[in-house]
């Protein structure tokens, strides 16, 4: 399975707003062995987030859209994704419902526009907060606030599936330059993937769809490194 994340927020793009709801997914997503292959962040703006929904839903099987969900003038992310699908935003039944069992509070007290969705939705509700998420057609919209992002994504996870790859991770003092015979006749010899991460020593991260197959190339590995 191929995923996008887009994370949406002007507070993002400042850097007022670090973006760790798209590391958090793409960490949940890698244990499942599913694929995320873009993060995009875009502005609080209709236009922008339309754009980027309707070309990721085209190329991936699901697109995870976080941050501009809520009642508050900037969250327009509901607009972005409905205009996406050129559907309208309308007051969604099952959202009003779900507020007044679970809330102290009914769906009429709240800021208007709180239970509104994309036509056709499936509402996700917000087991940490108010503002209810959505599902549209493969496009999943949660809220921005960390806790309320995981909490509602940990609700549809059973939805992400892919196959789960297997790590081992080799530590060196080596440069990463004089690395390069080994790693490549470690991809040579075994059916893996090599990553090389180079910080104060190189990391290289084994994968295998085998659990044998990286734990026998790590062992490759490490008795021709230093
Ligand atoms: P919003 O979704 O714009 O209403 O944001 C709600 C809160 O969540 C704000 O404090 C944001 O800064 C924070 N937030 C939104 N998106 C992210 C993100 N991608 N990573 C971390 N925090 C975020
Ligand atoms: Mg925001």
């Amino acid at each position: 399975m191929r995923v996008a994340v887009v994370t949406v927020g002007d507070e993002l793009l400042s850097g007022d707003t670090v973006d760790t709801n798209a590391s958090w997914l793409c960490d949940r997503l890698d244990e499942r062995g599913v694929s995320v292959e873009r993060i995009t962040t875009v502005p609080d703006r209709i236009a922008d987030i339309a754009r980027v929904v309707n070309e990721y839903r085209a190329e991936y099987d699901a697109v995870i859209v976080t941050g501009g969900v809520g009642p508050t003038h900037d969250d327009v992310t509901m607009d972005g994704v409905a205009a996406a699908f050129g559907r309208e935003v309308v007051p969604n039944a099952d959202a009003d419902a779900w507020i007044a069992d679970h809330g102290d509070y009914a769906a009429a007290d709240l800021t208007d526009g709180t239970t509104h969705l994309p036509a056709g939705a499936r509402m996700l509700p917000n087991p940490e907060g108010v503002a209810p998420g959505a599902v549209v057609e493969g496009v999943y919209v949660l809220p921005g606030v960390p806790a309320e992002m995981k909490a509602m994504f940990e609700t549809v996870i059973g939805e992400f599936e892919g196959e789960p790859t297997h790590v081992e991770v080799v530590r060196t003092s080596e440069p990463e330059s004089a690395l390069l015979d080994r790693i490549a006749a470690v991809r040579e010899e075994f059916d893996v993937t090599i990553g090389s991460y180079p910080g104060d020593d190189v990391r290289l991260k084994v994968m295998a769809t085998e659990a044998e197959t990286a734990a026998a190339a790590a062992a490759w590995l490490r008795e021709r490194i230093d």
